[in-house]
């Protein structure tokens, strides 16, 4: 397995793949590999053949974390992470530091981004501004770095997949999104490298969110349409039970489209972040 640092160097290998007719398959991530971002990578795999190359980046990317957030506390472990890929049979991962994702811009001389301007409106967009700015600027250049023909991203960030779904077809990037399903732990907490911060009882609590996604789906079931409004408010009574939980959002919305929607059906997408105690967890789900 190669492991690369240099932005420069990731082109001229996935260039000198592309010549050959090599496919090339992506997951990109922010390290603290758990078991989904593992999938990914079979699924990745999977998409390209044994022929093909499958590339996992490792970055934690400063532009899509708000000053306030936890971009210095991010767990790391690249190490590990390292021999997490090589087992799970990458053949290469690219690990560039912030000197080659954004040259010059301590300086002041980075000064391009990519926005999306509707999709990331709404929930994420809403509860941090900046978030996914950075997300779909980072993924154009990581792209443009890696070429791949197919890029595998996780449903448990519902959002971002759709984003990046139309960044690839507003700016013709010439690949395939896939979007692989949430893996759990037995409890019913989606994966996530967040989970770390999870100490002592907070874990616990952590469940709330998948609870919550539970019980909207056996009400959908019982009664065919329930006003969102009123399922928002039981929702946030239910999840505020747990001391050290306090509901950020949960949003009913068209899984095409992410527009809310005032009644909740059978089908309805379902999103929810939650901070327990000081770690924002996010899920989703379709009702
Ligand atoms: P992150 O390292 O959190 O930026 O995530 C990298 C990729 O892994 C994203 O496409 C995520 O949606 C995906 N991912 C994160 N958690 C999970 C999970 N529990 N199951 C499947 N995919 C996941």
């Amino acid at each position: 397995m190669r492991i690369i640092t240099s932005a420069a160097a990731m082109q001229k290998l996935a260039l000198q793949w592309k010549r050959t007719g090599v496919k090339i398959g992506f997951v990109p991530t922010m390290g603290y590999l758990h078991a989904g971002h593992l999938s990914l990578v079979k699924r990745a795999r999977q998409a390209v053949g044994k022929n093909g190359k499958v590339v996992v980046s490792i970055y934690v990317n400063p532009t899509q974390f708000a000053p306030t957030e936890d971009l210095s506390k991010y767990p790391r472990d690249l190490k590990r992470d390292l021999k997490l890929c090589r087992e799970a049979g990458a053949d290469a991962v690219f690990t560039p530091g912030d000197a080659e994702m954004y040259p010059g811009k301590t300086e002041g001389n980075y000064s391009t981004y990519v926005i999306e301007e509707n999709l990331g409106c709404v929930m994420e967009g809403a509860s941090r501004p900046m978030h996914f700015r950075g997300v779909t600027t980072v993924v154009a250049k990581l792209f443009n770095l890696v070429l791949p023909d197919v890029s595998v991203f996780g449903q448990k960030d519902f959002q971002q997949a759709a984003i990046i779904q139309r960044m690839v077809k507003d700016l013709n990037f010439p690949l395939k999104i896939v979007v692989a399903p949430t893996l759990r732990e037995r409890d019913g907490l989606a994966m996530s490298s967040r989970n770390k911060y999870l100490a002592g009882d907070l874990r616990r609590q952590a469940t709330v969110l998948w609870c919550a996604i539970q019980i909207a789906k056996s009400i959908v079931e019982k009664s065919k349409s329930v006003s969102a409004a009123d399922l928002k408010v039981d929702l946030k009574k239910l999840i505020e039970i747990e001391p050290d939980a306090k509901l950020d959002y949960v949003e009913f919305f068209n899984p095409e489209t992410l527009q809310p929607v005032a009644q909740v059906k059978r089908g309805t997408q379902m999103a929810l972040a939650v901070f327990v105690g000081k770690t924002r967890l996010i899920d989703n789900s379709q009702l």
